[in-house]
């Protein structure tokens, strides 16, 4: 049988290659940070990472890490229902609830896994899900496997989020679900306006935080702090993949009852391995040094700011951004690829972005500004923006 179907999946991977949609795969041989090395022992300065806080490589975080590992062993080898959980699970999670101001946490493997199993076990087809047309993968495959009624609204479209709302009144309960961040623009979903709605429509208001935690907000605390919307959101999603650590594992944080009917009926949490000491160790570590100082959100905010407008001085088209995303914008798909591995020579690595992963005539390059980040890396990176759109007819 395989021969066929080896035939099948050879053609298909043909496809992508000469579509220009293969993903290939860098070697990293270091520690993820600002500055990496490669496998042929170059250097490059990383500017695609979610290392927005500067976390991965941290020795407070390592430190707690090992601390875990030695005093609670290596992995749980269950799922929480049947074995248990640690006393490291419960800390983190109320750490995390802590954090986002809500009532309790629970835990996942992954954000994906935690959007994954959140509609299924609170709605049923009587109720209706209103999703951001932009909303992560995850979010989107979470929905799909809800009986819930779908609407979808433009990316951050308040007319059309309020359309949304009236043609779902006839359904039971009603969610809106937005991305706190939204990675291609990094701009910022409008939560005062949906929670407005939401009140008026009579919806209950969920936000996946992944890009915004850590970054948005005074403090970095997210969404709920940016807009002093505390109390006034049901759900939040997160990973700790990014800001936080930039390991692994995901939660959901929000009101008891969700939370607990989630412990009862998610099935990614029922099914689905507890996340490993080490983990929730240096999560609490983590929450401890993010209550300890604000220094590192700081500094990221400061780094963007410094980055972006340099860019704009120099000439490049950047899109306005709250977060630590910031979009320079070529439109030509072509020359987005070309920018991008051009930059890599230079050392710089950023991601080009084009149809259809963003709209048709709005390819970019995405860079991410890190705490990690140095003055000396963005004068670096900036200095390289500047010779290849120069080289590329980017600048005059
Ligand atoms: C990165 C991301 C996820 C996935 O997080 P993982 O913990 O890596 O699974 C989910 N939602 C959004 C919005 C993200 O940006």
């Amino acid at each position: 049988m395989y021969g066929k179907f080896q035939k099948y999946l050879q053609d298909e991977l043909k496809a992508i290659e000469e579509a220009g949609l293969y993903k290939h795969e860098r070697n990293i041989c270091s520690a993820q940070g600002a500055e990496i090395t490669l496998e042929d022992g170059s250097k490059a300065l990383n500017f695609c990472a979610n290392n927005y806080l500067g976390l991965s490589n941290n020795p407070r975080l390592i430190a707690a890490a090992k601390k875990a590992m030695d005093e609670r062993g290596y992995g749980m080898s269950s799922v929480r229902f049947i074995c248990g959980a640690q006393d490291l699970h419960r800390q983190l999670e109320k750490a995390i609830a802590n954090y986002f101001h809500t009532d309790d946490t629970i835990l996942y493997a992954a954000c994906f896994d935690a959007n994954g199993g959140v509609f299924e076990p609170l709605l049923t087809a009587e109720d209706a899900i209103i999703s951001d047309a932009l909303n992560h993968a995850s979010i989107i495959d979470g929905v799909r496997l809800c009986k819930a009624v779908r609407y979808r609204y433009a990316n951050a479209d308040m007319a059309d989020l309020e359309r949304c709302l009236q043609e779902a009144q006839a359904q039971r309960f009603r969610i809106i679900v937005t991305d706190g961040v939204f990675s291609m623009d990094g701009n910022v979903a409008p939560m005062d306006r949906i929670c407005e709605l939401a009140e008026k429509y009579d919806a209950l208001v969920m936000v996946d935080e992944s890009h915004s935690a850590g970054v948005v907000g005074p403090t970095g605390r997210g969404v709920a702090e940016q807009f002093g919307l505390y109390g006034r959101i049901d759900i939040h999603t997160g990973t700790l993949g990014k800001s936080f650590g930039g390991a692994v594992g995901g939660f959901t944080t929000g009101r008891q009852e969700i939370i607990d009917m989630l412990r009862q009926r998610s099935r990614p949490y029922l099914f689905s391995n507890s996340l490993p000491p080490m983990i929730c160790g240096a999560g609490i570590e983590l929450f401890k040094m993010l209550e300890e100082s604000d220094e590192l959100h700081a500094k990221q905010q400061e780094n963007v700011k410094y980055f972006r407008e340099k860019m704009l001085a120099a000439g490049f088209d950047c899109k306005p951004t709250q977060s630590a995303i910031l979009a320079v914008m070529l439109y030509d798909a072509p020359l987005s690829q070309k920018f991008a591995a051009r930059i890599a020579q230079e050392g710089i690595f950023v991601t080009g972005f084009y149809y259809p992963v963003v709209p048709k005539g709005q390819a970019r390059i995405r860079v991410q500004i890190s705490a990690a980040h140095e003055k000396e890396h963005l004068d670096k990176a900036i200095a390289a923006f500047i010779k290849v759109g120069k080289e590329l007819g980017v600048l005059k």
